[in-house]
């Protein structure tokens, strides 16, 4: 055995070069799965934030329109080695100043790319070239927590590149036949971006999840919520890495908005976070579509803040006051101080909101409710 004999007059024993082969192999199995994963180490702590929402304060001109070109979408928090975050630059969206768009999140592995919603579509390509930077595998699943653009708008991007897209009946209903403002022009729907896998909330079996995959090591639970930030709002829960998805029926960005004309509540906003309370438990990460990860114990004093005001409007409505006096009534005001994003718009479109719920509230029809307009 020439090899050997080289060693050996190198100095080397058998038992000397069987020691170095073990720490080779030793060392490399260290190195390799992370190398190839591009994975922390095992005793990485998760969640792991790498970039942080900003907190502000954002401020826009008149007339501000987003600069799509300038917005990234980034690697914003790891869940898991398999489980990662997209979220945008801060301080170009006015939509959303402290991370622009709304959540996204990838599960990825061998078996695919699970998504859970899609970002705005200007920023599709970059949505998708961030996937690319952590994994090659084949997007095979997307599931939409709700209708907004921030969340869908990339959606037949996103079908193209192979997803088959899940959501409730109703956001597909949504999707279809959008509420009109007055005078609005009928849209061009593009099909492709509607979801094709759909199921509803039931309210007999509520928490329940309507679809559940096993994939990349982890089980995925997608839960149809009661009409809450939207009529067709489902939350997703990754049960390994304890993460539930919890979309935008809470927020600590800005003030609460239940989007009414899409079939939301403010009613239903509080079943949800009570839901949250049964299905998370006390290390569960929950992820909003906007703003900071938080804890169930988070949600809370929001919750009570929704009793709160309305209450108060419902007292004020009922004593007769118009829209206008409400809105001068500032009942905001308690809040102010611990209202991260809060401005002038967010409070008088939450007060709003809870005018409109407290008294003749229109039901949901098609998944959309037909709201007052307020001059
Ligand atoms: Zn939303």
């Amino acid at each position: 055995m020439p090899d050997i004999a080289v060693l050996r007059d190198g100095g080397l024993t058998k038992s000397k070069i069987h020691r170095i082969i073990v720490t080779i192999v030793f060392v490399c199995c260290a190195i390799i799965p992370h190398a190839i994963s591009g994975g922390p180490p095992q005793d990485v702590q998760y969640p792991v934030t790498l970039i942080a929402p900003g907190k502000g304060p954002f401020s826009f001109p008149p007339g501000y329109q987003t600069p799509w070109d300038k917005i990234e979408i980034m690697v914003t928090e790891k869940m898991s080695p398999n489980l990662f975050v997209l979220h945008g630059s801060q301080g170009l969206d006015s939509a959303h100043p402290d991370a622009s768009g709304g959540r996204a999140m990838a599960l990825f592995g061998a078996d695919g790319v699970l998504m859970v919603d899609t970002q705005n579509r200007q920023v599709a390509e970059k949505t998708l070239k961030a996937i690319r930077s952590f994994t090659d595998a084949p997007i095979r699943v997307l599931v939409n927590t709700h209708v907004h653009p921030d969340h869908t708008g990339a959606n037949a991007f996103f079908a193209k590149q192979g997803a088959l897209i899940y959501a409730q009946e109703q956001l597909r209903n949504e999707m279809l036949r959008p509420p009109r403002g007055a005078g609005a022009p009928a849209q061009t729907i593009d099909m492709t971006s509607i979801p094709v896998a759909t199921y509803n909330f039931n309210p007999a079996t509520s928490g329940e999840p309507a679809v559940t995959f096993n994939m990349n090591g982890e089980t995925v639970d997608f839960i149809p919520m009661m009409p809450s930030h939207t009529a067709g709002d489902t939350i997703v829960r990754f049960r390994k890495a304890n993460v539930i998805y919890i979309e935008d029926f809470y927020r600590n960005f800005g003030y609460p908005f239940a989007d009414q004309n899409n079939g939301g509540s403010i009613k239903g906003m509080l079943d949800a976070v009570d839901l949250i309370q049964k299905l998370a438990d006390s290390n569960t990460t929950l992820v909003p579509g906007h703003g900071t990860l938080v804890k169930k114990s988070d949600l809370l004093p929001y919750r009570a803040m929704l009793v709160d005001i309305m209450a108060k409007v419902k007292t004020l409505r009922e004593q007769g006051k118009k829209l206008k006096d409400v809105l001068a009534a500032n009942l905001t005001a308690p809040y102010d101080k611990t209202t991260l994003g809060d401005t002038q718009q967010s409070k008088d479109r939450f007060i709003t909101e809870a005018y409109d719920e407290v008294k003749d509230f229109p039901p949901i029809v098609d998944g959309k409710r037909t709201m007052p307009v307020h001059p």
